[in-house]
């Protein structure tokens, strides 16, 4: 059996993990297993349940330093994200810890007849095992955000980490051990057929990765009748109105863009600026080139390696291509290290229709145009076939409010980066960066839970019952 290797980006000579895929006829009996577990889990007062999801929060901050410095290694995220990513996760876990308390339905008028007296209620309940399938980038956070409310809600979860961040979610796992019913959460490392054969055992599935692979997932769920979500790629836009302050918001643009190289599904790819770009260029080319470029581990680095030698390469490949078709770059490259790096890297000139604009390059690449006016923004940030997030920055209420209600992505950011993300609120983008409903937030206790209507009414009363 060939073993599968996370390496680490920045001294890819660092195997971090080696793990033998969990094979498809594997996952099926583990899918049992976790299936039969869930009987009793769904049965569970929440107090139970609450105190297993806490009690994995309470783990997590008790690693913090160790989860911190594994992220950093395996997918050479920043040390001051990964922080920052393990204490989200805690925070997720205590977020939907506290959600086993949440309502599971809500009361209607019942339509009865009067000698009938009763009640009309919907009831959610779990729907039995989870399959999630996640990628590097996020590798404790997006894990966590999926498990966490399968959990709350009362299913049993088969996890499929992505083969470059195999520790990771080994740390998943070992976070719930102990606290959850045997079998009830199984991590299964593999490749795309051990993420096939997840899919085919669950009853409900979410993933979260390429667009190529989402597509594959949504049509091997949707075929097998389960519900799905998707979330994938984005080419998000950042708008910026003649009134916004060239030197605070090219900062903000810059680690929208270029932080952790790049590889966040909500990074910042486009920069539409209204009216004339000169001004607010010059800021961003400083605004990059004050980005600390290097080893992950450094507490002020902001920009890393990329996560493989095919990655860096596509990127490098993109910038080319590019140039070919009369792109311009405008910032300087790095000095050459060990380690999967590439140079942040702003473009302009570039035809709007170019794939660096109009694909998803995944790297630390974004491309500034100019436009006349805020239609021609909206209509520019609105043209490429993803659709996950914009940002629009300035100080004119009523622009801000046009171009607001003018763009088409799922998230839209006024004055603030891209890249934030709020687990306490509905997640997720339209067009080709989405398919299904949102996650996080209490969209997520929806989407693990099916919604029973009840109408329960008393047998009828006699006449003597009706005149006591
Ligand atoms: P990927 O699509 O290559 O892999 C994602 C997961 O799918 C991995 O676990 C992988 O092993 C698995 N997989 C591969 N083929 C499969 C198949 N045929 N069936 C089932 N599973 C399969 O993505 P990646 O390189 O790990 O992550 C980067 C991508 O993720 C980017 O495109 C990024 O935009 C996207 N992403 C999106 C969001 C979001 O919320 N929209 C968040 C983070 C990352």
């Amino acid at each position: 059996m060939t073993l599968i290797q996370s390496r680490s980006p920045q001294n890819p000579d660092d195997i971090v993990e080696e793990r033998v895929p969990v094979t498809p006829e594997h996952v099926q009996v583990l899918a049992g297993r976790v299936r039969a577990a869930q009987l009793t889990w769904r049965r569970q007062d929440p107090s139970s349940r609450a105190a297993a999801l806490r009690g994995a929060a309470d783990r997590l901050r008790t690693r913090a330093d160790e989860a911190t410095a594994l992220i950093v290694r395996e997918v050479g995220k920043p040390a001051m994200e990964a922080r920052a990513e393990v204490s989200r996760a805690a925070a997720i876990l205590d977020y939907y810890a506290q959600s086993c308390f949440a309502p599971t339905g809500e009361l209607l008028a019942p339509t009865l007849p009067a000698n009938q007296p009763g009640l009309l209620f919907t009831e959610r309940r779990p729907r039995g095992v989870a399959g999630l399938v996640t990628p590097w980038n996020f590798p404790l956070a997006i894990p966590v955000w999926k498990a966490a409310p399968a959990l709350a809600a009362g299913n049993g979860v088969l996890l499929k980490p992505s083969p470059s961040a195999l520790a990771c979610g080994n740390l998943v796992q070992q976070l719930f051990d102990g606290l959850l019913p045997a079998n009830l959460l199984h991590v299964v490392p593999g490749g795309a057929d051990t993420g096939q054969a997840v899919i085919q055992a669950a009853d409900v599935a979410s993933f979260t990765g390429s667009e190529s692979v989402g597509r594959k997932v949504v049509a091997a769920a949707t075929q097998g009748g389960l519900p799905v979500q998707a979330e994938m790629g984005g080419q998000n836009a950042a708008v910026v109105l003649p009134d916004a302050d060239p030197a605070t918001t090219a900062i903000m643009l810059a680690g929208a863009a270029m932080g952790y190289a790049g590889q966040k599904c909500t990074a910042t790819r486009r920069i539409i600026v209204v009216g004339d770009a000169a001004v607010f260029t010059e800021a961003l080319v400083a605004a990059v080139a004050a980005l600390r470029v290097g080893d992950p581990t450094n507490v002020d680095v902001v920009v890393g390696p990329v996560i493989t030698e095919a990655a860096r390469h596509r990127v490098l490949d993109a910038v080319t291509a590019a140039r070919a078709a009369g792109g311009r770059v405008l910032t300087n490259d790095i000095a050459t290290r060990d380690g999967f790096y590439v140079a942040p890297t702003l473009l302009d000139s570039v035809d709007p229709g170019h794939s660096v604009a109009c694909e998803e390059t995944f790297g630390p690449v974004a491309t500034i145009f100019a436009v006349p006016n805020v239609r021609a923004a909206a209509s520019l940030a609105n043209s490429v076939r993803f659709g996950l997030v914009t940002s629009v920055h300035g100080r004119d209420i009523g622009r801000l409010f046009e171009l607001t209600k003018a763009i088409d992505t799922g998230l839209i950011r006024v004055n603030a980066p891209t890249t934030g993300v709020d687990f306490h609120a509905p997640f997720g983008g339209e067009k080709a960066s989405s398919h299904g409903p949102r996650e996080q937030g209490t969209a997520a206790l929806d989407f693990y839970t099916s919604l029973h209507t009840v109408t329960f009414a008393t047998p009828p009363l006699t006449s003597a019952e009706e005149a006591s």
